[in-house]
This record gives structure tokens, C-alpha cells and sequence, in this order.
């Protein structure tokens, strides 16, 4: 095994010396992510600025076992980009280039360490539309994005990243430089690789060029903040709003705790008696945005809604969506750590899930608030917490199984969006069943023989995970 001093003397004869580092306040910066409770030192960090270069150090840590962790903001919450068993941390911030835009095809081609909210910036001043919105937008990078296969508000209607995921330039474990898929609309030569690529966490190649797919955005767009004397009520106007045939763009809820969360904070005049509150957004062509407005807000009030504002303009519109972009910050006041979840369940279950989610809360004596996407499931129970206070930490543990067992047991799923990282790779056999491990478990092992790209996430590894827990 090299020492870290071999290391970085290697690294700088690779790529220039000023783009690696290894002095202690660096190690410290890159040893976590957005992930609470999770740190990893890692022995020197490489900012490449193109495909070869990545290329080059990937091949040297491959031939020399060195593990290489990818990189994007570091905003991961399943610890995917936390070099927890030590080796190289490979950011790609310094790849940041936005290299076409191709108004006859409507696709764009990006590096992989661009700002995802400046891509969607760019696409729009071409009058174009790059719908996933994951709410880290404007720090995580469209990398990171493609292998968490991110979602956002938007999703309901518009998909997830992988549905935007047209052709990928990657760098494999060896060094091996591929590209994979095309701008034609329909491609059906061979295994779909560019898919198996899209939610594979940095484990199976390092995203180099990313080619998405562009839309025309829609004329007009209208919000409405409906409040709930409960979040079962709530649940049932989302049914009723999906029955009516109407699909909004954003469909999102904040139950009883975050709502007071949020008003303790910003005062913006949310009813603190509310059980729940649906933020709903429709868009499209102006007259169908207003006959959908009206419906949903009839659906809301025959639902039991106490309250629905309709914005009459973007920008009163924009004020309304405020409550639900401020919902993590708010809660994320309250206590030194914040433990943010994604279970996630089919539609239906949502009021279930809620009602379970509140039980455990209570039974283990903890604070949380429960906010997400009502329109596909996707919860976020939001635990408020001190990860200094082990007897309390173990007690989140408890809840947190529960939580995810349940949603496995309602037919969903312990993430919807965060990806397995190393924080849920102990809960993926339930999900997925012996064989769905083993045959993933093959699939790493062609991209990767010898296990040197992010090594300890996604798969389970009691013994390994004993020896680097921080
Ligand atoms: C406040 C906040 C809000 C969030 N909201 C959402 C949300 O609404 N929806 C959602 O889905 N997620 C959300 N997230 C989670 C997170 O932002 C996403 O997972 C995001 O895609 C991570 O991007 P990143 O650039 O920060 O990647 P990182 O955290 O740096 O890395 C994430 C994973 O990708 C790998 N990786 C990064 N770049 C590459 C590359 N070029 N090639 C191969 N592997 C790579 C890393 O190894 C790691 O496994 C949120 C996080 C925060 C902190």
C-alpha cells in the first residue's frame, strides 16, 4: 500500500501540481458531503480539467489499488462523495464548461461539474427548458446529479434526471475512455449502459460529458397554497387533484411541525393550527392553467381545505412557494444536526406513511418534521437532532429502520432520491432481495474488478464499515 507522501508526489508528475491537494485544512474540507454524522480523510484531492486527465489518474490509482472517491459539490445526503476508506477525492468542479447547445435538436452538452441551475439558466436564455430542479439546484452539479438520478419539485409531471440523460462520455475504472448513447430520440443498439450509468453513485465510471434533452417551456405557470386541518385530508385532496385527471408540475406538502417551523422563521403569515399544506403548481398554455387552477382549488375545498391562496401573478406565486423552499432551513435551525430522510412510497400511502411516521416520532421521543413530494410519494421525515447526544442518536437509528422497513413494506422504497451512498447500502437486501444484490454486485465487478472506485458504497461491508466509521 502507498503511503499518502507516494501519493501526492505521483498525482502532481499526472496533472499540474497546483491542482492537488493535501495540506490538513483541505483533507478536512473534502472529508464530508451534505450528509450528517459521516466524515472519511482522504489522502489527496485532484481538481482535472478535462476527460484525459481524469483518464490519467484513473489509470495510475487503478494499477496502484488507490482508491479514487468522484466528486461533484458534495452536496450527496447518502455520504455517496465521503472518501470513507481514504484515497484520492476526484472533484470535477474545475469541469464546468457548457460546451453546445443545439436549438434544431434541443439537446445540450455539458461538463460534468456544471452548476445545474446555471445549465438551466443558460438552456432558458435560448428559450428552452431543463425541468429537473432537485432542491440543491444551485450548488449541485449536473454530475452529481446524473449518477443520484436527482429529482425535484418538477417531477410529477416532468421526470427525473434520467429522463433528460441522452448520451454520457465516461471514464472507466482502468482508464478506458467510453461514450455511451446519442442525440437521436430513439436508440435501441444494445444494453442500455447510459441507464445503468444514470443512479450508479459513482461506482461504475467517472461522467465526463453529459448530453441532455431539451424542452420548450411552458407559457404559464400558477401557484396555490392550500391549508389542511390535517395531513390525512391533505392526502386525499392530492388523490382527488390525480383522479380529476389533472397532473400539476409540483404537488408538495409540509405537515403540522415544519409549517410552524417555517413561520417561527420567515413570519410569511402561514395559519399555525394547519395540520398540512399542499403547495400545488399547474403549467401549460394559459387557459388550461386557469381552468386547472380553478379545479384543483374546488377539489381542495370539497377535500376539507380551510384555506386555499391562488397567486394572481409569478411573482405573488413565487411568494407562496417560499413556505416549501424554506422548509429544510427552518427545521434545520432548531437543533445542531439534521437528519434528512427519503422514504418514499407509491401515492396512495401517503397518508398511511405520515400516520407511521408519527407514531415512531412519538414512541421514540423524537422531533420530526415530515415535508416532500405528496404527488410521488417521496417523503422527507426530517429528524432534529444532536449527534453528540449517542443515546438520542440511537434512538434516531431505531426510528429511521422502522421508518424505511415500513415504507418497503407499503411497496416503496428506502430512497426515492438520495441514492444508497454508504448511509442505506445496510438496508439495500431488503430492497432488492439476495439476487438483486448478486446481480449487482456482478455488474460493479465488470466495471470494476478490482474495487477502486468509491469503495464502501451501495454494498454492504460489515467489517470494512467497522474499521472507517468516523
Ligand atoms: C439542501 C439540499 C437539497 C437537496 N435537494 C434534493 C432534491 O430535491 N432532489 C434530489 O434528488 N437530491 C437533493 N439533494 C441531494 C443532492 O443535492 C443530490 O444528490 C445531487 O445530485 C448531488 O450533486 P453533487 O454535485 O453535490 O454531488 P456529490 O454530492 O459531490 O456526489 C454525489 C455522488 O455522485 C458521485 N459523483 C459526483 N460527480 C460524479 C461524476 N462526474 N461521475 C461519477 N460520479 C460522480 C459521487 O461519488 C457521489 O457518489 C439535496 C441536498 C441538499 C444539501
Amino acid at each position: 500500500m502507498l503511503s499518502k507522501n507516494e501519493i501526492v508526489a505521483a498525482l502532481k508528475q499526472l496533472i499540474d501540481p497546483q491542482r492537488v491537494l493535501s495540506e490538513p485544512e483541505d483533507i478536512v474540507t473534502y472529508s464530508y458531503d451534505g450528509t450528517p454524522h459521516l466524515t472519511g480523510a482522504p489522502a489527496a484531492i485532484v481538481h482535472p480539467v478535462n476527460t484525459q486527465e481524469i483518464s490519467n489518474l484513473v489509470k495510475w490509482a487503478y494499477e496502484n489499488e488507490v482508491p479514487v472517491v468522484p466528486r461533484g459539490s458534495g452536496t450527496g445526503l447518502s455520504g455517496g462523495s465521503v472518501p470513507i476508506q481514504g484515497g484520492i477525492v476526484l472533484s470535477t468542479v474545475r469541469m464546468d464548461r457548457i460546451l453546445e447547445i443545439d436549438e434544431e435538436n434541443l439537446t445540450l452538452l455539458a461538463e460534468p461539474g456544471v452548476i445545474t441551475g446555471n445549465l438551466a439558466a443558460e438552456a432558458a436564455k435560448r428559450g428552452l427548458f431543463y425541468p429537473p430542479d432537485p432542491g440543491s439546484m444551485k450548488i449541485s452539479t449536473i454530475g452529481g446529479n446524473v449518477v443520484e438520478n436527482s429529482g425535484g419539485l418538477r417531477c410529477l409531471k416532468y421526470g427525473v434526471t434520467e429522463d433528460y440523460v441522452l448520451g454520457l462520455e465516461v471514464v472507466l475504472p482502468d482508464g478506458e475512455i467510453f461514450w455511451t448513447g446519442s442525440k437521436s430520440k430513439k436508440d435501441v443498439a444494445g444494453y442500455n449502459l447510459k441507464k445503468l450509468l444514470v443512479s450508479s453513485e459513482g461506482t461504475l465510471g467517472i461522467v465526463t460529458k453529459v448530453l441532455l434533452r431539451l424542452i420548450p417551456p411552458p407559457a404559464a405557470t400558477k401557484t396555490l397554497l392550500a391549508f389542511f386541518p390535517d395531513m390525512v385530508s391533505a392526502g386525499r385532496a392530492v388523490a382527488g387533484i390525480i383522479a380529476g385527471k389533472i397532473i400539476p408540475c409540483t404537488l408538495e406538502f409540509l405537515d403540522h411541525v415544519t409549517i410552524n417551523c417555517v413561520e417561527d422563521y420567515s413570519q410569511i403569515g402561514l395559519p399555525r393550527e394547519s395540520g398540512g399544506l399542499l403547495l400545488i403548481q399547474t403549467d401549460g398554455h394559459p387557459a388550461q392553467v386557469d381552468e386547472e387552477a380553478e379545479k384543483i382549488r374546488t377539489i381542495c375545498i370539497e377535500h376539507g381545505a380551510t384555506e386555499v391562496r391562488v397567486a394572481q401573478t409569478p411573482e405573488e406565486g413565487e411568494k407562496l412557494a417560499q413556505a416549501r423552499r424554506m422548509a429544510l432551513a427552518s427545521l434545520a435551525r432548531r437543533k445542531p444536526t439534521t437528519i434528512l430522510e427519503d422514504a418514499t412510497v407509491p401515492r396512495s400511502k401517503v397518508p398511511e406513511m405520515l400516520a407511521f411516521i408519527e407514531q415512531v416520532r412519538d414512541k421514540y421521543q423524537l422531533e420530526i418534521g415530515t415535508f416532500g413530494h405528496a404527488g410521488d410519494g417521496n417523503l422527507h421525515p426530517t429528524c432534529l437532532t444532536d449527534e453528540r447526544d449517542t443515546e438520542e442518536m440511537e434512538r434516531v437509528e431505531q426510528a429511521f429502520d422502522e421508518i424505511f422497513k415500513k415504507a418497503i413494506q407499503l411497496g416503496g422504497t428506502v430512497t426515492g432520491e438520495h441514492g444508497v451512498g454508504c448511509v442505506k447500502s445496510k438496508y439495500l437486501p431488503m430492497m432488492v432481495g439476495e439476487t438483486g444484490i448478486k446481480v449487482m454486485r456482478r455488474i460493479k465487478q465488470i466495471f470494476d474488478p478490482t474495487g477502486v472506485l468509491n469503495p464502501g458504497k451501495i454494498f454492504f461491508d460489515e467489517k470494512k464499515e467497522e474499521t472507517v466509521s468516523a
